[in-house]
């Protein structure tokens, strides 16, 4: 069984200010919890100052996206090294926002996977279909291709660390959640693939989590499934008391 993953993604929200007083709160109601691994991943300009505001928790870093060089002329862009000197751990690559709006590819996403790990990052790979894809029958098709060619060039002995975030475009940010067992069909799949391609020992320390509108009310239905070891959530990490009840989902007997 996995350690559950719950992970908070602010996006392009709050300020310094806004970020530490949603931090403080966050400190309080999730204070003690050592069966989660808790991790939010705002925006760039905050991170220095919450990783001192979270020093002496259990609450972890991750950033929103990195670039795959180590420094140089890349007006714009912050390295992997850059985000270990202020406190992440993990970052997340490959959001579907980032497909869309900056023209990340599936090649640009295995450079990035790459470059996270050669600097000690975790990596939260996302990946899913559009609705099209979806009404089409091609859910697994795609994502199977999508989780592909991230994972190009990976050896067994890298891929423990990974994440893997299955995240309907159709779901993110819409209100509209895959049903449990829709996602539960998809994770299952990458679970296979995983398997085939690097074998048991190699996988079974990897999480597979859900991303997609996932709230209070749907959390708890989510992890009952039992290829789900996580969520990413967005809109509702916005909220602390929110966050913290999805963090604190109810757990099914087998978990
Ligand atoms: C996300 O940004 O990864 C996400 C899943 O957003 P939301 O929870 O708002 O759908």
């Amino acid at each position: 069984m996995h350690k559950p993953l719950i992970a908070g993604n602010w996006k392009m929200n709050t300020t310094v200010d806004q970020g530490a007083q949603l931090v403080m709160k966050l400190r309080e109601l999730l204070k003690g919890i050592q069966d989660i691994e808790i991790v939010i991943a705002p925006p760039f300009t905050s991170l220095q100052h919450l990783n001192f505001l979270l020093a002496d928790t259990a609450i972890k870093l991750s950033a929103q996206n990195l670039f795959w060089e180590k420094n140089g002329a890349y007006t714009g862009e912050v390295s992997g090294e850059m985000l270990r000197a202020v406190g992440c751990e993990y970052v997340i690559i490959g959001h579907s926002e980032r497909r869309r709006y900056f023209g990340e590819t599936d090649e640009t996403v295995n450079k990035k996977i790459l470059a996270a790990l050669r600097e000690g990052l975790k990596p939260i790979v996302c990946v899913g279909e559009t609705l099209e894809e979806r009404e089409a029958g091609r859910p697994v098709e795609k994502v199977s291709a999508q989780v592909r060619s991230a994972l190009n060039g990976l050896g067994p002995g890298m891929v423990k660390d990974l994440v893997v975030a299955y995240e309907p475009v159709w779901a993110i940010g819409t209100g509209r959640n895959a049903t449990p067992s829709q996602a539960e069909e998809v994770h299952d799949s990458i679970r296979e693939l995983l398997y085939e391609e690097y074998g048991m020992a190699a996988v079974n320390d990897m999480r597979i989590i859900y991303g997609g509108s996932v709230k209070p009310t749907n959390i708890d239905s989510l992890m009952a499934q039992p290829n789900i070891d996580g969520v990413l959530v967005g809109g509702a990490s916005l909220n602390a008391e929110d966050f913290a009840r999805i963090v604190k989902f109810e757990k099914s007997p087998e978990r």
